[in-house]
């Protein structure tokens, strides 16, 4: 199918299909095994103009289109889900500048992150604000030319990595929600301090790290926005995300997909290929409707999104869940059809599984979305 998409989202797709194929697939063993950042992966891909596709065409970028971000996170997905989120997460740091920045802040940090020169991250979870992500205790006082933050932030893709950071943090503890706001934080600032990165299951080609800032002073222009709007931010963000999460599950599944119908093909018992037993082909043919339809949604919610309608929480959730839910089934599956192969590291398949299971966890986990889909549901009926 080819998704009505134009001859420039197709060939955006297949060359960034043979980019992965050419730069990442020979080093995506070594990348999970000693869990390395892939910066020069990274800048091979600012080299094919990848990072201009989030990016608004005044400050450098060809505009924001959540739908080419969802092509290129696929394709990077299929053969690297820890390239593809560290690739995002420059994205997801982008997007809040591009929502709410003013002139200023946008010349600023736009354009070398259209240019791949300045990666971004996204700072909201802390140890007590996970799910509940209103229940933010980081704060933010206001003194002379300055705001002091004092905190700290956990898991955050890019810890480290990054040069501008959107963090969260509390203006007013005593509104609660309300009283949250959103900051741009270049890294080198004094008093911003990272944690050792994280030790994971999957997507072991990103980094996450803690951070802590103790007495951090940040010049009070780089409040986004207005004082109180941070949660309001950080909902906008997600919601744009979220659909991109879903690509990354979507390219994930594929990715397992096509190595389990290869091996089908070639892995004999009983005399026979076992692509020729019905158990597997339906195993397999069940992983091609669930990527298509997820793929479906996916792509159409990201449209829906670029369109300038106001409201699609529901549906970018809706995209984030279904899609994961797809990559965990399909790559288990995958993981089936290889037998105890799929369980040895020689063969690609347990990674498609353990990177899998992050896209029902992070951006929200899959119960948060569907506590977003049931709330909006009491809304319209
Ligand atoms: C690899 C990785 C990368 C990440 N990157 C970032 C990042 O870049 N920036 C960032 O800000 N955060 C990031 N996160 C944080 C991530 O978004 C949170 O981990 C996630 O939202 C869940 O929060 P928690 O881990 O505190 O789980 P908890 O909130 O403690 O949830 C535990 C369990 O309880 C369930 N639960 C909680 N509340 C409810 C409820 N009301 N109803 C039903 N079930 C509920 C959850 O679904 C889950 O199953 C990352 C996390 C990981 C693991």
């Amino acid at each position: 199918m080819d998704y009505f998409l134009t001859e420039e989202q197709k060939k955006l797709k297949e060359t960034i299909r043979k980019f992965a194929e050419d730069k990442i697939k020979p080093v995506r063993k070594e990348l999970d095994e000693k869990s390395l950042f892939p910066r020069e992966i990274l800048t091979e891909m600012a080299k094919l103009d990848l990072f201009r596709l989030f990016v608004p065409e005044e400050y450098g970028g060809i505009g924001l289109s959540i739908l080419n971000m969802c092509l290129a996170v696929e394709e990077v997905a299929r053969v690297d889900a820890g390239v593809a989120v560290s690739y995002a997460v420059v994205g997801l740091g982008a997007i809040p500048i591009i929502l709410r920045g003013n002139e200023e802040q946008k010349k600023k940090y736009l354009p070398g992150m259209a240019e791949g020169k300045l990666y971004g991250a996204f700072a909201l979870t802390e140890p007590e604000a996970g799910s509940d992500a209103g229940n933010v205790k980081t704060t933010a006082r206001l003194e002379g030319d300055y705001y002091v933050i004092n905190g700290s932030k956990k898991f955050i893709t890019n810890g480290g990595e990054a040069d501008v950071y959107i963090v969260i943090a509390s203006t007013n503890p005593t509104k609660g929600v309300r009283g949250l706001s959103a900051f741009i934080v270049e890294k080198g600032t004094p008093g911003f301090i990272f944690g050792k990165a994280e030790d994971k299951m999957g997507i072991r080609a990103s980094v996450q790290r803690e951070l802590y800032f103790d007495d951090m002073k940040v010049p009070k222009e780089n409040l986004l926005g207005r004082e109180g709007e941070g949660f309001r931010i950080a909902m906008m963000t997600l919601d744009r995300s979220r659909p991109i999460i879903g690509a990354q599950a979507v390219g994930i599944a594929q990715g397992a997909m096509e190595e389990a119908v290869k091996y089908a093909k070639t892995r004999v018992q009983f005399g026979e290929p076992i692509i020729s037993f019905q158990g597997i082909q339906f195993m397999l043919a069940d992983m091609a409707i669930q990527i298509e339809a997820a793929r479906s949604l996916v792509y159409s919610v990201a449209r829906f999104a670029d369109s300038g309608v106001k409201s699609f929480s529901k549906e970018a959730a809706m995209a984030k869940a279904f899609a994961s839910d797809v990559a965990m089934k399909v790559t288990t599956d995958a993981v089936q059809v290889f037998g105890g192969y799929g369980y040895m590291k020689d063969y690609p398949v347990e990674k498609y599984m353990r990177d899998a299971k992050i896209t029902q966890i992070y951006e929200g986990t899959n119960q948060i979305q569907r506590l977003v889909i049931a709330r909006a549901l009491m809304r319209e009926y």
